[in-house]
């Protein structure tokens, strides 16, 4: 029996996002924390003998304790999210190898996709005039494949393209396989990474795989409103826009307040529909997140409200309550309309090159400036060192001279 034939038929997630804002759920980590598992909840039965810690491996609770999982996956459900993200962040083999699993990680996203397909078809069968989606999230890996660990040796990568292009194919694989409806390539802070992955599936459907929309999520790092590799928005999104996706965003490191203008931007010059979703706001000195689902809500519905996003829901931080709130609050709340195409030449490098004069998509506003704040990512990353990862600066970039 396939997945197809037991699963309520529902319409294609293009028709419903032609018509209204789709809501996708919180965070996974902080919520698997409220459960305060320990290592024997890691390990379970089936890698009770490995000899690595599996603490904080988020990834083998889809095998090793299921229920922990769904719960989290009903709860968003019920507090009304479309669409749910798989338990895969880190499910990459390259991530995976952090805790000696890469050789199980086929099964990690397999198991991680049925998990989330049974959560949303158990609420799709419950109410068919409200279909619930099962997105397969592909991270961004531990690792970056245009920087350099190493400060002695700028030359130096950690990992290649062909390492995480086949990292990537093995995880879309296994969440095909699974049942997802959608796949979300997400928190991007390296481009190249992004392109391994895009060019991953699209050598998966070319191979034919079942083919699935695609969305993509890149995470502007800190207030310099680049990503760690170095780009701006509009650079990233003419980096990667001729890969066939329905949908371009922003999510995680920033809270709703500091994201504000790069959603702008982004809704601004993509052809794509437009996801957003951003943590609980900054994290605290014990690197918790403190942004209540009000105030988290009334900011994101601003933009729900201006008509730059088209999906919208919570990274780091936000938990069921984040989410009910948000569905609250976009109600009356058009979805953002695509974009024409560009009718003029432009080119990505760390900022757009464009000629002719700039897109009436990509007049730059001027962007407020602020003291830089510590951010955190969905995941422990490890980027190069500070000195050789900090996004370049630019004293000529456009709205930065506010
Ligand atoms: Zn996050």
């Amino acid at each position: 029996m396939t997945i197809d034939t037991v699963s309520p038929r529902k319409p294609p997630i293009t028709d419903l996002l032609r018509e209204r804002i789709l809501v996708l759920d919180g965070a996974m980590g902080s919520m698997i924390q409220r459960y305060g598992l320990g290592e024997a909840d890691y390990r379970g039965e089936r890698f009770r003998q490995h000899p690595t810690d599996l603490k904080n491996n988020n990834e083998t609770l889809s095998i090793v304790r299921p229920d922990v999982i769904l719960d989290i996956h009903r709860q968003y459900l019920e507090a009304g999210a479309d669409i749910i993200e798989t338990n895969t962040f880190n499910g990459t083999a390259i991530s995976q190898a952090d805790f000696g699993l890469q050789a199980h990680t086929y099964e990690l996203n397999l198991a991680a996709a049925r998990l989330a397909r049974q959560a949303a078809d158990e609420f799709t069968r419950r109410d068919p005039s409200r279909p619930r989606y099962a997105a397969g999230a592909l991270g961004p890996t531990t690792r970056t494949a245009s920087l350099s660990p190493d400060v002695n040796n700028p030359g130096f990568r950690a990992v290649t393209f062909d390492d995480l292009e086949r990292a990537y194919f093995e995880e879309t694989s296994a969440l095909i396989e699974g049942g997802v409806d959608v796949l979300l390539a997400e928190t991007s802070f390296d481009t190249l990474n992004m392109k391994a992955a895009l060019f991953a599936i699209q050598r998966f459907f070319h191979a034919g795989g079942r083919r699935v929309p695609v969305l993509a999520s890149v995470t502007i790092t800190d207030q310099s409103g680049r990503t760690l590799s170095g780009q701006t928005v509009e650079a990233f999104w003419a980096s990667i826009h001729r890969a066939p996706l329905i949908s371009m965003g922003i999510n995680c490191a920033l809270g709703p307040d500091e994201m504000r203008p790069y959603i702008e931007a982004m809704s601004a010059i993509s052809q794509t529909w437009i996801s957003c979703y951003p943590n609980a706001g900054l994290p605290n000195a014990f690197g918790g997140y403190d942004m209540t689902p009000r105030k988290f809500a009334d900011t994101v519905g601003e933009f729900a409200h201006n008509g730059w996003v088209n999906i919208l829901g919570g990274c780091c931080g936000t938990t069921p309550e984040h989410i009910a709130a948000v569905r609250e609050v976009i109600k009356g709340a058009k979805p953002h309309q695509r974009n024409a195409p560009i009718q003029r030449s432009y080119f990505s490098g760390l900022e757009l090159l464009t000629f002719g004069g700039p897109p009436r998509a990509i007049q730059p506003r001027q962007r407020e400036r602020s003291p830089r704040r510590r951010v955190t990512r969905c995941a422990p990353l490890r980027p190069p060192s500070r000195s050789s990862a900090s996004a370049p600066t630019s004293p000529d970039r456009p709205g930065s001279q506010s």
